[in-house]
């Protein structure tokens, strides 16, 4: 990559492809930070802000919480210095108006999304990974039972935090969650092609090959 590019770019993907994964990825390699807004939500729901009130029925259903709130949410973080050189924008947008208004907060400031990622995986699969995945109560860091344990047993091996499985990881919401994507999110593909914006790469083997795949496509440059 060379100096000074900018990496203004959206993951897109159903639950369970390895958004999250791979953005924190990223994050380590150019420095830029992810923002998830499912993680954001997490956190207000943690504290209990009436913004978390508003969303826990909603996610613990595995359907979307209001465009509003989550466009909201993005623009405030978006305005952050730490976004000046890029950002991974993980679970948003997820929707078309999401993805309207993005252009529209971004075209205000001068910027645009360059780069639009989609990691394919069949539903079949993403069952059986996203049934297994286990989240670290404290720092977040995801693990899988099966795929990806934590070396520490139940506790995780970064920061000896509780690990928990979502409740919207639970295989009856994850159905609901495959369905909202299919009928809500996916239409973005069809949305950022036509925008000569999108890449897809197949994100059905390791987290190691998908992340170079990633990476070759992110170095590639443009669609
Ligand atoms: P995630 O961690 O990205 O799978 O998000 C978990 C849940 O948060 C989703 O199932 C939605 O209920 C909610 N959520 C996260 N991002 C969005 C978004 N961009 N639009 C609407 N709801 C969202």
């Amino acid at each position: 990559m060379r100096e000074g590019t900018t990496l203004n770019i959206v993951l897109l993907g159903p639950p369970g492809a390895g958004k999250g994964t791979q953005a924190k990825m990223l994050t380590n390699r150019y420095g830029i930070p992810q923002i998830s807004t499912g993680e954001i939500l997490r956190c207000a729901v943690k504290e209990q802000t009436p913004l978390g009130i508003k969303a826990k029925e909603l996610m613990e259903k595995g359907v979307l919480v209001s465009d509003e709130i989550v466009i909201g949410i993005v623009e405030e973080r978006l305005a952050e210095p730490d976004c000046e050189k890029g950002f991974i924008l993980d679970g948003f947008p997820r929707t078309i108006k999401q993805a309207d208004e993005l252009k529209k907060m971004l075209r205000v400031c001068g910027k645009a999304i360059n780069h639009v990622i989609s990691i394919d995986v069949n539903r079949e699969e993403l069952l059986e990974r996203i049934t297994g995945r286990l989240t670290c109560r404290s720092c977040g860091k995801g693990f899988h039972a099966v795929f990806g344990p934590s070396k520490a047993g139940d506790r995780c091996d970064g920061c000896d935090g509780e690990l928990y499985q979502r409740d919207d990881d639970k295989e009856e919401t994850m159905e609901r969650r495959l369905d909202v994507y299919e009928r809500q999110t996916e239409p973005l593909v069809a949305y950022y092609a036509e925008e000569s914006l999108l890449r897809t790469i197949n994100g059905s083997g390791s987290i190691d090959d998908i992340q170079r795949m990633l990476l070759e496509t992110l170095e590639r440059g443009h669609a």
